[in-house]
Formats: C-alpha cells, sequence, structure tokens
C-alpha cells in the first residue's frame, strides 16, 4: 500500500516521502480500515520534523486523523463495510497513522460514523473540529449563551472552525488573527470583527482590563491567553488548547477572584470514546456548518510535505483535507 513515511537517517535528521509499504496484519479486537480520507493537524506537522515530543518510533506514518470502511475486522464491534472514523489516542503518534491506504486499530478507538455527515466532511472537521466542537460545548455547558467570543488563531484549523460554529448558533465572533490578508475570510466563516494579533499579543502589565468577551476560545496560549483573560466579562470562560503561541502564560489571580472567571482546559486526544461520539453526533447535528468548503485545501499523498512547511510556517488558513 502506499503511505506517507517518515524516516531517521541518523540522530535528529529525518527524511520524508510516499513510499510503497507491507499492509498490515490484524491481532485480535482490531480493525483494518480501507482509508477514504485524512487531515493535516499541526501534531502531524511536528511529527513529519520527527519532533520527540509526538513521534519516537521511525519509519513511522503521519495522519493522528482518518475516516473510511471497515475492509478486514478481527472484532466483533465492527463487521466489513461499516463507515467509521478515528481521531486521536495515539493513532499518527507512535501508532502508524491516516496517511496511508489502509489503516489498522484497535477497536477501542473507533467511532460510528453518524448519519447526516460524509466520510470527507469528517476529515474537514477531524481532529480540530473535534476540539472546536469540545470547546463550544464547554462554553454553553457553563452557561455562556450569548454575546461576543473572542477566537485565538483563528484562520488555524481549531480557530476556523470554531468561528463557524460559534457564528451559526448566534453569537457575535470576534476572530483574533495574525493574518492581514485573511479578513475576507474570516469574515465568509461568519467573524463580526477581526482583532489583528499584533494590536493584542503585548505584554501589557495591567492587571485587568475593560470587561469585553462573555467567552473566549484559545488556542495558541502565551501572551495573547493572558490578554484575553483580563479582558472576559463578569462569570465568563475560556477556554484553552493549544500553544503555537507558547506554553507559557503569566497572568494573575484577578479575573478569577474579582469576577469569577473560568478557564477550561481542551484535550480532544485521549477524551473517552463516550465523549468523542457524542461530541461527532453534535457536530453532524446542531454543530453542522453550512461554509465548511470554505475551510478546505484538498490535497492528495503526495502534497503533504509542501502542506507541512506552511503549517509549520504558520501560513495555512483553513483545513487540509487529504484525499486518499
Ligand atoms: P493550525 O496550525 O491550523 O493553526 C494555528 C494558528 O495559530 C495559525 O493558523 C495562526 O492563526 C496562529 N498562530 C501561529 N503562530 C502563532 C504565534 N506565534 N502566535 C500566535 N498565534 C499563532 O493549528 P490547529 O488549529 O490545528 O491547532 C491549534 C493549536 O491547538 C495547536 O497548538 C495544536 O497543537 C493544539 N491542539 C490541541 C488539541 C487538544 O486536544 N488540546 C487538539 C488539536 C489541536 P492566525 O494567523 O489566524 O493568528
Amino acid at each position: 500500500m502506499k503511505a506517507f513515511v517518515v524516516e531517521k537517517i541518523k540522530d535528529k535528521e529525518f527524511t520524508t516521502g510516499v513510499k510503497e509499504v507491507e499492509k498490515p496484519i490484524l491481532s485480535e479486537h482490531e480493525v483494518l480500515i480501507k482509508t477514504s480520507y485524512s487531515s493535516l493537524n499541526y501534531k502531524d506537522a511536528l511529527s513529519s520534523t520527527g519532533n520527540p515530543g509526538v513521534t519516537r518510533v521511525f519509519p513511522h506514518i503521519t495522519g493522528i486523523d482518518v475516516s473510511g470502511v471497515v475492509a478486514e475486522s478481527k472484532s466483533n464491534l465492527f463487521e466489513v463495510g461499516d463507515e467509521v472514523l478515528i481521531t486521536g489516542y495515539d493513532l499518527g503518534m507512535n501508532t502508524n497513522g491516516g496517511h496511508s491506504e489502509f489503516v489498522k486499530a484497535p477497536d477501542t478507538w473507533i467511532v460510528k460514523k453518524p448519519d447526516n455527515i460524509s466520510l470527507r466532511e469528517l476529515m474537514i472537521y477531524g481532529t480540530a473540529g473535534l476540539t472546536a466542537a469540545l470547546s463550544v460545548n464547554e462554553l454553553l455547558n457553563n452557561g455562556i449563551t450569548s454575546g461576543e467570543i473572542l477566537v485565538t488563531g483563528a484562520t488555524g484549523g481549531v480557530g476556523s472552525i470554531s468561528v463557524a460554529i460559534l457564528s451559526k448558533l448566534g453569537f457575535d465572533v470576534i476572530a483574533l488573527s495574525g493574518k492581514e490578508n485573511q479578513i475576507d475570510y474570516l469574515k465568509s466563516i461568519g467573524a463580526k470583527e477581526i482583532i489583528l494579533r499584533k494590536d493584542f499579543d503585548i505584554e501589557n502589565k495591567r492587571p485587568m482590563g475593560r470587561e469585553r468577551f462573555s467567552g473566549v476560545i484559545d488556542t495558541v496560549g502565551g501572551n495573547i491567553l493572558a490578554e484575553a483573560l483580563k479582558q472576559i466579562k463578569y462569570d465568563g470562560v475560556a477556554t484553552c488548547c493549544g500553544l503555537t503561541a507558547s506554553p507559557v502564560f503569566n497572568t494573575n489571580v484577578f479575573p478569577f477572584i474579582l469576577r469569577g472567571v473560568r478557564l477550561i482546559g481542551i484535550d480532544s486526544v485521549e477524551a473517552s470514546l463516550a465523549k468523542k461520539t457524542q461530541a461527532w453526533e453534535k457536530i453532524a447535528s446542531d454543530f453542522k456548518i453550512n461554509t465548511l468548503e470554505k475551510l478546505v485545501n484538498e490535497i492528495s499523498l503526495n502534497e503533504i510535505q509542501q502542506a507541512y512547511k506552511e503549517i509549520l510556517a504558520a501560513k495555512a488558513v483553513g483545513r487540509y483535507l487529504v484525499k486518499l
């Protein structure tokens, strides 16, 4: 079968390319999926560079997401012909991932395709969409039902899908982005206003700012998260899922003790299968966005390397969909 493979040449030196590799053989409770689609996420790009925080076993096939059809099954939970998807767990980390014609996985990682959504649409969302859905869910479950919501890293995968879902739900979405040339794109997927990163990413010594946002979906961390917390209204909520700006942020207790602000961490990778399944059902119904095609760059296995360069240079916009 064909796959996008990362190989270690010597210490800290890696090479990548599309190769013919052996089709995997199943053990008990495993399923072989014939891949229809996969996607690219920030973590895949890190894996392709040999980043040891993501992947330590080489040669390695990248791709933390996959959708497709069951081709062989040694599980009593899945039958040949079932339409399924996987996001996260160890897929694409130290287990070979979705950038491959066939994917082998334990049955405990697999979600059945919900009705009303295609295998293609599922992978436009992918891990980024699941993370966005879990973030929006936390805002809703914590009483945020209206007002202005700030979304950071707004042109990225998690950011773009968050903007689109929140806009569909009727929130006023304020998109924070470093890309001055993507204002039209952000408006087209539902942003009401765009704040440029250079006007927000400042080491602001003020303990608090003007109350503005009912909620924040942060995908970047660093100074941006610290500044956003200072601008959340009384009883507001922020979610935090990413670190493209920095994993470190300096803050103070005032937003929490004077305004009752809550900061909620999001992890879509190790979330339980039940939680993932529930979120995918939501993505296929209430959270289903009608601007999905505006987000997508469809590519083949041969174009993955170039796309990784764009992601690592922070130039990517929306979602890369990989068609097998
Ligand atoms: P993308 O690469 O698609 O998007 C990241 C966005 O962050 C960019 O498009 C850019 O948006 C912004 N950005 C890039 N560099 C910087 C910088 N130096 N400072 C501030 N903003 C920057 O990534 P994803 O959307 O897929 O993921 C976003 C983050 O969430 C990543 O850190 C990822 O690892 C994490 N993640 C976490 C998950 C979890 O379960 N916790 C699951 C999925 C992702 P713009 O130019 O518009 O500002």
